[in-house]
């Protein structure tokens, strides 16, 4: 059995690519300067992350509050946010908690019920972000 693996590994080594870092000459890969909070939402995909040769962008989660009744062709979002952090070099950057409004509103009295009760659960996940500027 042992023997079976080590031939199939063998093989797939034998006809993998070599890898761009290792070919003389090539450009490196694009890499992935500073390693990710727990909370970065890229974590596992570092081409999925902002970044440029000295920095990276990291983000959480986003979390949204709905807009309980849109006005034709408004956004069903009232607000964003997230928490970023961006390092530069080495160096890892404060972060932050990004809040980003929409748009505007207007609600007849369920409306104005619905909008409560989705902003107490917004304040609870905006707790969790700042908690997550904590890690
Ligand atoms: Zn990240």
């Amino acid at each position: 059995m042992s023997t079976l693996a080590s031939s199939v590994q063998g093989g797939v080594y034998k006809s993998a690519p070599a890898p761009a870092s290792l070919v003389p000459g090539a450009t490196p890969p694009l890499s992935h300067p500073t390693p990710c909070p727990s909370w970065c939402r890229h974590r596992f995909r570092p081409l999925g992350h902002h970044f440029g040769p000295s920095s990276t962008a990291h983000f959480s989660l986003q979390q949204v509050l709905a807009n309980p009744d849109p006005l034709p062709g408004d956004l069903p979002v009232l607000l964003r946010a997230e928490v970023t952090r961006l390092d530069e070099g080495g160096e890892l950057g404060e972060p932050v908690m990004f809040v980003q409004g929409e748009t505007d509103i207007e609600l007849d009295a369920a409306g104005a019920d619905m909008l409560i009760a989705d902003m107490e659960a917004f304040v609870a996940k905006l707790r969790v972000l700042r908690g997550q500027m904590d890690v």
